[in-house]
């Protein structure tokens, strides 16, 4: 059996008149009127507890969307059950019918529930129609399609046998289940990261992030409306500090498949350590934790693709992306060029609901982050060492609004150009043209993480001196492109250093970490 050759969704773009714009027009009004409430959903059944939580768009306090559940101890462990019940069946799956369940679900999500996925991704987590559309439609639908083509490369590699024995490796689930914690940024991620594990073979626990629980709802929809048996997935929303408790103190733990912060995923890692002796199984841990992404640009740039890149890499989706652009390092020649056009650029952004089609920019995700977001501006304001040339206006008073703005300093360490913020906010540094060798070093020890990052240079010599300088500053490097919007298939995504395991999220390398094998050799 061979599972068909995948491409990318295709990007709509929804356009003005189109009939795709009326359609996600109206799901954008169900979602708003629906008042829906999510339950937690274990072995099939779906479950309300004492816990109910109000979600509200970030772009509009006053927009009551519905409430979801959060697990309690007994949940966690009627899940942990449940999961280890269903393991006993789903182990026995043909990959060829695992495969049919997660391709029928990227049919489904890719037409049925496009809209509807995208229009609560707009609305729960602020996010524009394209963000939206090239995240919960598209990448998520790309994640299943690719993986469930990897799992199978995955099973076709096999040991040679010479004559008179037959040799086999048998790809098997881990002996438990697996723990998916994504972030709030992406359903993309959210969807990926219990299903990787599960296309395998293996079963999940899927806590969703607590300020993006509506979208990751749907998408279990989708999962059930496609055939996966009860209890394969079961959807947890809880509170992290306290699942994590249960779930790392229990025997059958396998894996960990985690996006977020590097404190969490410290703290998650230093529970599982404890816990070793009590596990059937070394768990795997694969975990992608942040990064401070830069755009590097030597003096033979063109002009008009830099700007637009800092511009789109550093804004869109409000810079609430592992790969946003958060410092730039600019030729001062060059930045004397460019500094009218991107600021002009910014000038024209809109920020606004994400129901005006026109808004480039929405709210930040909630309260927390406005506020930390915030506090780096203002810490930027009060220095001496740094300049706003752009932006800076924090006004949560409808929604958790922040102004893109561009912080310009001398300080290649200073606060904003070091630390992950998660916001709309850009730190330009400016480097002597002579010194781009130098400089270029510079922001390879700048910051501990090592997740993306972009060169702009015309000059071939330049582009090679940075791939060599940089080499382990960016998981995934870009030249002349901005260093954000990875494509499943095409730039496997993940960073090392301090940005995580770099097990590429859709890709071979992170299917292979869901499987433990076996070597059969047989005599004839
Ligand atoms: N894969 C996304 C990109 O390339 C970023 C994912 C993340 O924020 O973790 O932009």
């Amino acid at each position: 059996v061979k599972v068909p050759q995948t491409l990318n969704e295709p990007v709509y773009n929804y356009e003005v008149g189109s009939s795709h714009r009326q359609l996600l027009k109206d799901a954008i009004k169900k979602i708003k009127s629906d008042k829906i409430e999510i339950p937690l959903i274990i072995g099939g059944k779906e479950y309300k507890t004492n816990n109910k939580v109000e979600i509200r768009s970030p772009h509009d306090h006053s927009e009551l969307l519905g409430y979801y559940y959060k697990a309690s101890k007994d949940e966690i462990a009627l899940a942990i059950n449940e999961n280890l019940k269903a393991a006993k069946v789903w182990s026995k799956f043909d990959f060829s019918e695992r495969a049919a369940i997660f391709l029928k679900a990227a049919e489904l999500l890719s037409t049925k529930y496009r809209y509807i996925i995208n229009a609560a991704t707009m609305i729960s987590i602020s996010k524009s129609a394209f963000q939206a559309e090239i995240d919960s439609a598209c990448e998520l639908t790309d994640f299943l399609r690719f993986n469930v083509q990897y799992m199978q490369q995955i099973y076709e590699d096999q040991p040679y046998s010479p004559k008179g024995i037959w040799n086999i490796m048998q790809y098997r689930p881990l002996e438990g289940f697996v723990f998916a914690a994504p972030p709030f940024n992406f359903v993309s991620i959210s969807g990926n990261l219990p299903t990787a594990p599960a296309i395998m073979g293996n079963v999940t626990i899927f806590k969703p992030a607590s300020s993006s629980v509506y979208a990751p709802h749907i998408f279990m929809q989708v999962l059930k409306e496609a055939g996966l048996p009860d209890g394969v997935i079961n959807f947890l929303p809880a509170q992290g500090s306290q699942i994590g408790e249960y779930i790392f103190s229990n025997p059958y733990f396998a894996g960990l498949h985690f996006t977020g912060s590097v404190e969490t995923f410290h703290n998650m890692w230093s529970n599982i350590a404890k816990n070793i002796p009590l596990y059937k199984t070394y768990p795997r841990i694969v975990g992608e934790t942040g990064g401070k992404d830069f755009i590097f640009a030597h003096q033979s740039t063109d002009k008009k693709a830099l700007i637009t890149s800092i511009v789109r890499g550093a804004f869109e989706y409000q810079g609430q992306k592992c790969s946003a652009v958060s410092r730039v390092y600019l030729p001062k020649s060059l930045y004397n060029e460019i500094k009218d056009d991107l600021l002009h650029e910014i000038d024209k952004i809109k920020m606004g609901s994400p129901e005006d089609f026109r808004n480039f920019m929405n709210a930040v995700i909630d309260k927390e982050a406005f506020e930390k977001i915030s506090s780096y501006i203002d810490y930027a304001k009060n220095s001496s060492q740094a300049t706003i040339l752009k932006g800076g206006k924090c006004d949560n008073s409808i929604g958790y609004f922040i102004e893109p703005t561009v912080i310009l300093t001398d300080n290649p360490q200073f606060k904003t150009i070091t630390e992950e913020i998660f916001g709309p906010v850009v730190t330009l540094y400016l480097y002597d043209d002579a010194k781009y060798e130098e400089t270029l070093k510079l922001c390879d020890q700048t910051s501990p993480y090592g997740l993306t990052g972009a060169i702009f240079a015309q000059d071939r010599a330049a582009i090679n001196l940075a791939m060599e300088k940089l080499e382990q500053a960016a998981g995934n490097f870009y030249i002349n492109d901005k260093p954000t919007g990875a494509v499943v298939g095409q730039q496997p995504f993940g960073g090392a250093r301090a940005s995580g395991t770099n097990d590429k999220a859709g890709s071979l390398l992170n299917l292979i970490r869901w499987t433990s094998a076996r070597a059969i050799k047989e005599n004839f």
